[in-house]
């Protein structure tokens, strides 16, 4: 009995936001310069599980181009990198491995589950199954959901810019609904206001 209560009387509480106290010189323009560094020279880690980790190694080829938002030096150490996209299937077994090498990368550190694999299991979540984690946020904490089987390099990219956005509050690049598609009808001149009426008026 006594036991249990030193274990009681020693129990950590969470700390809340208010106990939190404000640093004691609070450079804003400063940390927002190496936030901006932050969020323009992400470095992801080398890990691919499976299918969707082909679509990873395609945004940092030449037409998906990764390197023009800044993402493109993929590290092969946990120690250097601050992105890991969980790309593929996330088996047991490999579970510890993507915890160490989580836990291995510095902070502060991003996550992006790639594909409905990483996200929940995807086409291998059904009622018995034994091998697999039905989403890597049961494993880390993850920051961006990109879906999809697998899903297209451009939504992968769209998952760095959120990640990016997140760094610095706000978004760098335009939406896909903020760019003119090519395929959409030329905007007419608009005509020239008639002389006779404009002199009547
Ligand atoms: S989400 Fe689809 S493409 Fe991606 S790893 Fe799973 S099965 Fe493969």
């Amino acid at each position: 009995m006594a036991a249990t209560e030193r274990e009681e009387g020693t129990e950590r509480k969470p700390i809340t936001k208010a106990e939190i106290l404000p640093p004691i010189i609070n450079l804003k323009p400063l940390n927002f310069f190496f936030d901006v560094n932050r969020a323009m020279s992400i470095w992801p880690i080398t890990f691919g599980l499976a299918c969707c980790a082909i679509e990873m190694m395609s945004v940092s080829m030449a037409r998906f181009d990764i390197a023009r938002f800044g993402a493109e030096v993929f590290r092969p150490s946990a120690r250097q990198a601050d992105l890991m996209m969980v790309t593929g299937t996330v088996s047991k077994k490999m579970a510890p491995a993507l915890v160490r090498l989580y836990e291995q990368m510095p902070a502060p550190k991003y996550v992006m589950a790639c594909g409905n694999c990483a996200i929940s299991g995807g086409p291998f979540k059904f009622e018995n199954q034994y091998g697999i984690v039905e989403g890597v946020d049961n494993l880390v904490p993850v920051d961006v959901y990109v879906p999809g089987c697998p899903p297209r390099p451009e939504a992968i990219l769209e998952g760095v810019f959120a990640i990016q956005e997140k760094i610095l509050g706000i978004r760098f690049w335009p939406r896909p609904e903020e760019i003119p598609s090519p395929l959409a009808e030329p905007k007419k001149p608009k005509a020239a206001p008639d002389k006779a009426e404009s002199a009547k008026a």
